[in-house]
């Protein structure tokens, strides 16, 4: 739906840039205030197209919540790596329904690992992360990574 939107206003303006911004956190607090503004504005600049990215159960709740009222906003739901010391089942199922039952949601993450601020435990950055890639790859989503540090621990999952 989205693309096949992209493509039609490409072909109808084609001298003018089009653009996706695959990768937005508009669900953060800062946008509490002018969300609708920025995204007016965005949209203004020829941003036709947007991707939130989830990072923990609340945020990709909140990334549904905005891509439902804008039908240009897709999303993807997961937990980062900072936060993986609250990486439960519950989370991850829930964060399963949401990608189920809304056709917003196009991706899974960002997940992967963050060895630099070590923000949640190595094991648990693991741990959270395997879930992850089984839990996206039964949904068959494609996944959104987020890698720093981990001393060739990302490629081996
Ligand atoms: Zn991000």
């Amino acid at each position: 739906m989205l693309t096949k939107r992209l493509v039609s206003h490409y072909r109808a303006k084609d001298t003018q840039m089009i653009l996706f911004d695959s990768h937005c956190h508009l669900d953060d607090k800062t946008y509490d205030g002018d969300l609708d503004e920025v995204i007016g504005r965005a949209k203004k600049e020829n941003v036709l197209g947007l991707m939130i990215v989830g990072i923990d159960l609340p945020a990709s709740l909140k990334a549904v919540k905005i891509a439902r009222a804008h039908d240009h906003i897709i999303t993807s739901v997961g937990i980062h790596p900072h936060d993986a010391a609250h990486c439960s089942r519950e989370a991850l199922d829930t964060l399963s329904g949401l990608a189920k039952e809304n056709p917003s949601v196009k991706a899974w993450g960002e997940t992967g690992l963050d060895y630099n601020r070590m923000f949640s435990p190595a094991k648990d950055q693991e741990a959270c992360f395997e879930a992850q890639l089984d839990m996206a790859g039964s949904l068959d989503l494609p996944l959104i990574f987020h890698e720093r540090d981990s001393r060739g621990r990302f490629t081996r999952f």
